[in-house]
């Protein structure tokens, strides 16, 4: 009695769990074969920061204050202003370079930017074979800025 009692519970067994597997051998896949297929991120999608480039001028808006890489709570923003020919220091970065490896997609360097020069980009595509490769400088960051689809705010308003 015992011993059918284990067999029907067996088969029983079997049967649900090869239904699951049929049942899902024909549905369509959730996965993408991934770089050759892309996910559509939906609008608003917070990838890493930017750096934002005046349209008129082309410059950055940087001033090179370094306020973004004290607030950066893994210290990874390294500036440098520009050294003119003076000595002096110029208000705009010669060296901004910023390490992804370690970024937190956090927002607070953009939050502690009294320039409004940051811009959390909608770019998340952050694998390379060289950990080196994901510390971007000035112009990347600039150059992902403006392939960037990010909502923008902008007198409260999102453009
Ligand atoms: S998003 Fe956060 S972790 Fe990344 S650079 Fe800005 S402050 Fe640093
Ligand atoms: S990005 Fe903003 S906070 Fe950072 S150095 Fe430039 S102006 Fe200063």
């Amino acid at each position: 009695m015992g011993l059918m009692r284990d067999i029907a519970g067996t088969a029983s067994s079997i049967i649900k769990g090869h239904k699951v597997t049929i049942g899902n051998f024909f549905k369509k896949p959730i996965t993408v074969r991934y770089p050759e297929e892309r996910v559509d991120y939906p609008k608003g999608v917070r990838g890493i920061p930017s750096q934002k480039v005046n349209p008129e001028t082309g410059d950055l808006n940087c001033t090179a204050c370094g306020l973004c890489a004290r607030a950066c709570p893994v210290g990874i923003i390294e500036v440098k202003a520009m050294v003119g020919p003076d000595g002096k220091k110029k208000q705009y970065p010669e060296v901004y370079k910023l390490d992804y490896t370690r970024c937190l997609v956090c927002n607070l360097c953009v939050e502690a930017c009294p320039f409004d020069a940051l811009e959390m980009s909608d770019f998340t595509e952050l694998s390379q074979y060289r950990s080196e490769d994901l510390v971007f400088n000035r112009d990347q960051l600039a150059e992902i800025w403006k392939r960037s689809n990010a909502v923008r705010i902008a007198g409260g308003e999102k453009i």
